[in-house]
């Protein structure tokens, strides 16, 4: 029996999510594996990947049927990104952050026109999505950002740059964060629904980045960058709101992605204990590999049940935003302990890039920083605590 059923089985996965599970393996597993390696090294996007995920629509996995997406709940999506990030990281991040942060501020706040002009295409993956918040000076204080967005007749002019742009490279459409000019000369943040093709949109340097490195993450630099009113999602001033509501969302992926790398690592570490031979027998046999290799099931079965609670919360219509940080701080710290022992257990060849674990060890440190740092998610979670009443 597989480690991947055995996990299974212990979880009781209902037939559907079992169903997504395997075919999202069978997917990184034929088309993913044989390139993962290289794409990393070489800083590629995998285009011909990116298309086939399309036919399997995972540039919609949570977009209404109407639209043409895959309508799948937040587990069946959850499950995807595990699979994806089990195999390549970079792509699971591609696909999350398309669906968790591009995506899913549409469903939540788009008014009929805005779903209509730019869901079926985001679905469809012909349009791929960014959301880009981060500034030099606006990281984990979000409310920081410059940029500006001032209105001129029916338009609004960007002006600007944005920071670590996961998509940035490649994205179609990009969620913006500005600042716009509210009565009595306040300035709030806004969002603006932004078209590559709009002239004043242009795109920095990749990013040369320790993990992660077949994500074309960049800059964005806004000139003048004329956008229609009709493009702003919600109101004036919504930005902390939407923005808010999309890094709840955005953490569940973020969650998934970690707890893939970390699945895909354990199994390397089990593969390699099993396999190499040290003082005449197998390393699998000495208590102390044996320990770490219990301590990581153990982790990655507490991160998948944290991780898929905050998925039950959020498909119950329930508040879901602690359980997701949560998730996100608890899976993203499984992953780089268990990428760590992972390296560990291989010895010096996990120090080289001739074993995917050095690739997980490298990937699995950005999850505790993107989309709120680690310590930023027990201010989250902390703050949720300590305004409830007390019991
Ligand atoms: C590969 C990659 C992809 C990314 N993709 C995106 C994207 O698609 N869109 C986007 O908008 N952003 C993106 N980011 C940016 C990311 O979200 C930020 O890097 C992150 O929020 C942290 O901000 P910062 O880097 O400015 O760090 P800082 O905010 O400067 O933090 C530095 C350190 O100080 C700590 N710190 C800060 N404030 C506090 C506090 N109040 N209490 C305790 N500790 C604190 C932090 O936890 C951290 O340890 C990406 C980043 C990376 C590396």
């Amino acid at each position: 029996m597989s480690l991947h059923r055995e996990m299974n089985l212990q979880f009781n996965p209902c037939i559907k999510h079992k169903l997504i599970r395997n075919s999202a393996r069978h997917f990184a597993e034929t088309e993913l594996a044989p390139i993962a390696a290289e794409i990393d090294q070489q800083r590629i996007f995998p285009r011909d990947a990116i298309d086939k995920m399309k036919a399997l629509n995972y540039f919609g996995l949570q977009v209404p049927e109407e639209y043409g997406g895959a309508a799948l709940d937040s587990i069946s999506t959850a499950i995807v990104v595990e699979e994806l990030s089990r195999v390549c990281a970079a792509v699971g991040l591609c696909v999350t952050v398309h669906n968790g942060v591009a995506v899913y501020p549409f469903l939540q706040f788009a008014n009929a026109t805005q779903k209509e002009t730019y869901l079926p295409q985001l679905a469809a993956g012909d349009v791929i999505g960014a959301f880009s918040l981060t500034e030099a000076n606006a990281g984990s204080d979000a409310g920081s950002v410059e940029m500006t967005a001032v209105k001129s007749g029916s338009d609004y002019i960007l002006n600007g740059t944005k920071i670590f742009v996961t998509n940035g490279g490649v994205c179609d459409v990009a969620l913006i964060f500005a600042l716009t000019s509210l009565p009595e000369n306040k300035l709030q943040s806004s969002v603006f629904i932004v078209e590559s093709k709009f002239p004043g949109f242009l795109r920095g340097e990749l990013e040369d980045l320790c993990g992660m490195r077949a994500n074309p993450v960049s800059s964005l630099f806004f000139e003048d960058c004329r956008v229609p009113e009709a493009n702003l999602l919600g109101k004036p001033g919504d930005g902390m709101k939407i923005g808010l509501a999309t890094l709840d969302n955005g953490r569940i992926g973020v969650a998934a992605q970690a707890l893939g790398i970390a699945q895909g690592a354990m199994e390397a570490a089990v593969k390699y204990a099993r396999e190499r031979q040290q003082f005449k027998k197998p390393i699998a046999s000495q208590q102390t590999i044996q320990n770490y290799i219990a301590d990581m099931a153990t982790e990655i079965m507490a991160a998948r049940l944290l991780l898929y609670r905050a998925c039950e919360l959020k498909d119950a219509g329930a508040p879901f935003g602690c359980e997701a940080s949560m998730a996100k701080l608890y899976c993203s710290s499984v992953a780089s302990r268990v990428t760590g022992l992972a390296v560990q257990i291989h010895g010096g060849y996990g120090y080289s890039k001739e074993y995917d674990v050095e690739r997980y060890f490298r990937d699995a440190k950005v999850t505790e920083i993107y989309e709120g740092t680690s310590e930023i998610q027990r201010m989250v979670i902390a703050r949720a605590i300590l305004s409830q009443s007390m019991m």
